[in-house]
């Protein structure tokens, strides 16, 4: 392998130990509060990382399990009640959740200065107008990752595969602010590899085990790996998570990047587990000791 490792558990402590730094400081302890709906048992290994993570730094980890059948209305008062609450500075509300709930609804109730994962229209809006209050967890995640390994991004030519809301956009308009020229790619760009070639930075968030090959890499090039797809030995994916869940006996977890050809070929890599997936949960953190200032000014 001749890419250096873009180390995610690494980069992520020196993360949590900033934040750790500062709740030290503050006199109060900020409370992020996650409200899981149902029981799913990839879910329960992510909130239980990201209720470590929190008291890694000092913070509260709050749990608020609700059943599968609850109905949304009453979905819609526990976080009304939450967004009322002082002693919580952040929410999320943990995905998936069950299919009988209108999930986008759901999500919006929170308030935009409790925000702690960054996906709501408010802080997508204060992001794309180039003045963020919140953003979003994965790509501001990705961001410390790059400036964390002193990975130069101003002139340099950025390819994103993947446009959604919560990863393709934002990284994209965050690496626009840092001054890289950025081209996004999606499921119907024409000839992918024409354009993944001329990537100096390469940020895969598609959810297609593999997609990138090492041909359609430019030597020398970042790789970002954001993919984290849970497939069966066959080859079919079973889930996309948002996380960096092992691996049990049946299904394994696969990211976007072919990481055996690619890591011949660039300068840098991510891996999957142990790249992005670390750096979310790190970046939910220090949202919500944003979240927590926010609140106070
Ligand atoms: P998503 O909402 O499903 O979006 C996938 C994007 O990929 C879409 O824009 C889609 O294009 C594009 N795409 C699909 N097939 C393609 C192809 N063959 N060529 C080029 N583009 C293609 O997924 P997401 O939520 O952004 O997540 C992407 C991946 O990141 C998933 O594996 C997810 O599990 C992972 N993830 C990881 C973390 C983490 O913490 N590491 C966090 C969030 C997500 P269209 O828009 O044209 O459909």
């Amino acid at each position: 392998m001749a890419a250096k490792l873009l180390d995610g558990k690494l980069s992520s402590e020196a993360l949590l130990g900033q934040v750790k730094s500062e709740v030290m400081r503050l006199g109060t302890q900020p409370c992020l509060a996650i409200v899981s709906i149902g029981e799913n048992p990839s879910s329960q290994i992510y909130m239980k990382k990201k209720l470590e993570a929190c008291q890694k730094t000092g913070m509260k980890g709050e749990l608020i399990a609700l059943p599968a059948k609850i109905p949304q209305e009453e979905a819609v008062r526990v976080l009304q009640d939450l967004n009322a609450r002082e002693d919580v500075s952040g929410i999320i509300v943990q995905t998936p959740i069950p299919s009988n709930l209108d999930a986008a609804s759901i999500q919006s109730v929170i308030s935009p200065y409790k925000d702690a994962d960054g996906f709501g229209i408010e802080n997508l809006g204060w992001l794309f107008a180039g003045k963020p209050k919140i953003k979003p967890a994965t790509p501001a995640g990705i961001m410390a990752m790059l400036s964390h390994y002193r990975i130069p991004v101003a002139g340099r030519h950025a390819v994103i595969v993947g446009r959604s809301n919560t990863v393709g956009k934002p990284i994209a308009q965050l690496l626009l602010m840092e001054d890289a020229t950025v081209t996004i790619a999606h499921s119907k760009t024409r000839d992918l590899s024409q354009i993944t070639k001329q990537a100096d930075i390469l940020i895969a968030a598609v959810g297609k085990p593999k997609l990138i090959t090492s041909k359609m890499v430019k030597k020398g090039a970042v790789v970002v790996d954001v993919g984290m797809n849970r497939v069966l030995e066959s080859g079919k994916i079973i889930e996309k998570a948002d996380g960096d869940a092992g691996t049990s006996a049946k299904s394994k977890l696969v990211g976007d990047v072919d990481f055996e050809g690619v890591s011949k070929i660039a300068s840098w890599i991510s891996p999957v587990r142990g790249g992005v997936g670390p750096m979310t949960v790190a970046s939910l953190i220090s949202n919500t000791l944003i979240c927590h200032r926010l609140q106070r000014q």
